[in-house]
């Protein structure tokens, strides 16, 4: 039987995603790098500024400078964006007009999918996400939906395989479970904080601790991480809780009108769900994809109680902002190199 290949079409919405841009503002900021941008991106936007772009030695690629308050060069003091201002939104880079969303071709078609460390995407009244909406975001500079990855076949566990149907059944279970309040550390069914292979949680705690300050907000993110894994896993350990640079962001996300509020346990369960259905694990068996995924769980939900607790953050607007600096570790090197040493 010939094997199905991935597709982007059709596009495909995971039930229940709900999005859209209110112009918090966080995603132009140092909280992640702001690129990297084509060279003929650079062209462009030095041709608008000549200081708004530039080659970055830390990240080796083309990226837009950000000012020293942290919020990209052309972010103006309402949050908005001066090159979509000006110019309208096709004039920005790619990596701009797609974030959060991004998509993966699979053999059912191409899935959408939402990064979760953005208010815009976590908290309060937000519509759901439609194909019609997203697709201006996925285009590629052809003009047709560009996917980030394929995936065609998933592994389970070390040496089981299952083609995309099967994996399709198990995954609806699971995303039904979520859906139903089901909380997701039943539905991920893994310990966290698992064996890692010649480490120990609290030297890889460590190593971020000693690696990651950089002053910004991206580095304020992961001290919150790594001091949250060591309240955790090492007996006695008083977690210093770091500065929040991204407050103001969630500040303007409580502020909009809502007529109903999600809660906490929705931000989790919502953040799960799109983990699962992202698949950015794919290369990973998906027994180590659910203890990866418990850990943070587990982290996340230590640094929302803090937050409630020692900062008097209303719990939902806490769980967003525990997700984001969860998912953003997660994508970063040093949570790369530890899933690499989860064992199961
Ligand atoms: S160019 Fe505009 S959209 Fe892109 S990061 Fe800067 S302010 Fe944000």
């Amino acid at each position: 039987m010939a094997k199905k290949q991935p597709r982007v079409r059709p596009l495909l919405v995971r039930p229940g995603s709900r999005y859209t841009c209110f112009g918090d503002g966080l995603c132009c900021t140092d909280i992640h790098g702001l690129g990297p941008l084509t060279k003929k991106e650079l062209v462009q936007i030095r041709k608008i500024d000549p200081d708004g772009a530039a080659w970055d030695e830390g990240f080796e690629a083309r990226m837009l400078n950000t000012a020293p308050d942290g919020g990209c060069h052309f972010l103006l003091p309402d949050a908005h964006c001066e090159i979509h201002a000006r110019y309208g939104p096709g004039a920005k880079p790619e990596g701009c007009r797609r974030f959060p969303l991004g998509l993966v071709a699979t053999p059912a078609g191409g899935r959408i999918t939402t990064e979760h460390r953005c208010p815009c995407r976590t908290l309060g009244d937000r519509p759901l996400l439609t194909e019609e909406a997203a697709l201006p975001s996925l285009r590629g500079p052809n003009g047709k939906p560009r996917a980030d990855r394929e995936v065609v076949k998933i592994k389970l566990a070390k040496k089981v395989k299952v083609s995309f149907d099967d994996w399709r059944t198990l995954e609806a279970e699971l995303l039904e479970k979520l859906a139903g309040g089901c909380p997701p550390e039943e539905v991920l069914a893994a310990d966290p904080f698992p064996r890692l292979k010649h480490s120990s949680w609290e030297d890889e705690a460590e190593t971020i601790l000693e690696e990651a300050p950089d002053g910004t907000a991206f580095g304020f993110a992961a001290l919150w991480f790594a001091e949250t894994i060591r309240g955790l896993v090492v007996d006695g350990h008083r977690v210093r809780v770091p500065l929040r640079p991204w407050a103001a962001a969630f500040d303007r996300a409580e502020q909009r009108p809502a007529e109903s509020a999600n809660s906490a346990d929705d931000v989790f369960a919502d953040w799960i769900a799109d983990e699962i259905w992202a698949l950015k694990w794919y290369e990973r068996p998906f027994d180590r994809a659910r203890a990866d995924l418990a850990t943070r769980l587990a982290i996340a939900r230590d640094i929302a109680w803090r937050l409630e607790a020692e900062h008097g953050v209303a719990l939902a607007r806490a769980a967003a902002e525990a997700v984001m600096v969860v998912e953003l570790i997660g994508e970063s090197d040093f949570w790369t190199e530890i899933a690499e040493l989860i064992r199961v």
